[in-house]
């Protein structure tokens, strides 16, 4: 199907943001095309990001789970070792499965599939060259921008795949290194560096701020540090580095503290660049219709995901926000709800974040930090996994709950947990954010027993009250 009959909705780009949005247009009757260039759908989510991170995640827990913590549940053998072919297969395909389901949900619910570059010729005209090598035009009443983002590189250093890696080679090295330097410590560097660590790496980690995951709440931040640090990851922050030199065998980093001094060098068998990641929007044609972009290429939108163009929108990674998949879903069905003539609605504050490393961070709402700048009185209330039942039970106890409350009314502000899981346990705090909840509401709600659940329950009554268990 070339697409060439008018469509009421063109989606450029099929990740997170794109196919979930084609797929919610056709589902309201729209007429929907989505063009994507890669050959497979799912965009950097499905393909190099969230799932073969989090499968690589999991089998390496695993390696490490029988090598230090099977024996303390009793389990003996005499020795465990790592086939890396099996495991990067394992990924593989997970990533394969997932990228065909979603071709499959796009014949169920005829959205037109064109594989091919798309560049606007006009703001209802997109271009597409077609991976079979053709040309063909598509046409759309509206069309959706959801090309998404790519990785930020640093001046001087060029990205092989091999030896200086992005989070893209960092998926799919061929062996694994004894010396891994990570720069940048957001959550893409600390899971990869995590991946590796637990496969037998040394681990060292340059970042040029202060802190590790600037958007984490302070306290939690520190203990999550410590937490790596025990699994012998090396931090050196408020570092830069300088230049990267490939002629050697290996990798040797020159660095320098951030605010200037004496140098000092490092060596690596693999580099993972990982200083965040940039807007895509690159031939494109923006220009050619006129799109307007803030100075971080990212395309400026109204809430109505609505670019300064008619009948031109824009969601995702490539306009601003958290650049998480989640969001980008969020994003793709209120836009096309807009479209549609309906109401929709995303609420960034209401975004959760998570880091997949073991324990897992997440966290919802504000930080003890942004409270305290808004100048709201405030109340906090903790609880250790240490003391919660089923953590010891397993014994995988490292980790906290932190609730912010507003003190007055009790209202949650935020909540911050770090625990095995706490990307699963999260969801109940955003929702209680969501509808406004108070900590007692969360407190006076019946929690399973044994489960880890209840560190919240308990964190949320020490907000105005006391725990029972501490
Ligand atoms: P993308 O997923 O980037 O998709 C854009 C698509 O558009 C691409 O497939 C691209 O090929 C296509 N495209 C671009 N230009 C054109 C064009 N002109 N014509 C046709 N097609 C085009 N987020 C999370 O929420 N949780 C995680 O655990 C997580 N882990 C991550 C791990 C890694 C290693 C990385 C790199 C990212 C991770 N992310 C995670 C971030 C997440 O991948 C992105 O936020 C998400 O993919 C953004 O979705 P998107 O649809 O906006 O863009």
């Amino acid at each position: 199907a070339s697409g060439s009959d008018e469509n009421d909705v063109v989606v450029i780009g099929g990740g997170p943001g794109g196919y979930v949005a084609a797929i919610k247009a056709a589902q309201l009757g729209l007429k929907t095309t989505c063009i994507e260039k890669r050959g497979t759908l799912g965009g950097t989510c499905l393909n190099v990001g969230c799932i073969p991170s989090k499968a690589l995640l999991h089998s390496s827990h695993m390696f490490h789970e029988a090598q230090h913590s099977f024996a303390n549940h009793g389990v003996k053998f005499s020795s465990v070792e790592v086939d890396l072919p099996a495991m990067m297969g394992q990924k593989d395909k997970a990533v394969s499965n997932l990228t065909r389901g979603i071709e499959g949900l796009f014949k169920k619910n005829k959205v037109n599939y064109v594989k091919g570059y798309g560049k606007f010729l006009s703001p209802s005209e997109v271009s597409v060259d077609t991976l079979e090598g053709g040309n063909s035009v598509v046409k759309g009443k509206n069309i959706i921008i959801a090309t998404g983002s790519d990785v930020k590189g640093l001046p001087g250093i060029t990205i092989d795949e091999k030896r200086i890696v992005s989070s893209t080679g960092a998926l799919a090295l061929t062996e694994i290194p004894k010396k891994l330097v990570v720069i940048g410590a957001g959550y893409i560097g600390l899971e990869m560096g995590s991946v590796w660590g637990r496969l037998g790496s040394e681990v060292t980690v340059v970042e040029f701020a202060a802190d590790i995951v600037p958007t984490m709440d302070g306290e939690v931040r520190k203990q999550f540090q410590r937490a790596l640090e025990k699994q012998k990851m090396k931090f050196m922050l408020k570092t830069k580095v300088v230049s990267v030199d490939t002629t050697g065998d290996g990798v040797k980093l020159t660095l320098e503290p951030a605010s200037g001094g004496d140098q000092t060098t490092l060596e690596a068998d693999v580099v993972l660049v990982s200083a965040g990641r940039v807007p895509f929007t690159s031939g494109l044609g923006l220009d050619k219709i006129g799109v307007e972009t803030d100075k971080a290429g990212r395309i400026l939108v109204n809430e109505r995901f609505a670019s300064n163009v008619p009948g031109v929108y824009a969601i995702g990674d490539v306009i601003p926000g958290p650049m998480l998949a989640h969001k980008a879903e969020e994003d793709g069905v209120a836009c096309v709800e807009f479209i549609a003539g309906k109401e929709g609605h995303v609420d960034y504050d209401m975004v959760p974040g998570v880091v997949y490393t073991h324990p897992e961070v997440a966290y919802v709402g504000k930080t003890e930090e942004q409270v305290k700048d808004l100048g709201v009185d405030y109340r906090v209330g903790k609880f250790p996994f240490l003391a919660n039942s089923r953590a010891k039970a397993i014994d995988d106890a490292e980790g906290i709950v932190k609730v912010i409350a507003e003190k007055e009314s009790d209202k949650i502000l935020g909540v911050h947990i770090m625990s095995p899981n706490a990307g699963e346990l999260i969801h109940e705090a955003v929702l209680a954010l969501q509808y406004g909840a108070s900590s007692e509401d969360i407190a006076r709600t019946c929690h399973a027993h044994p489960t880890m659940s209840e560190a919240l329950k308990e964190a949320a009554m020490a907000t105005y009250d006391k725990p029972i268990h501490m």
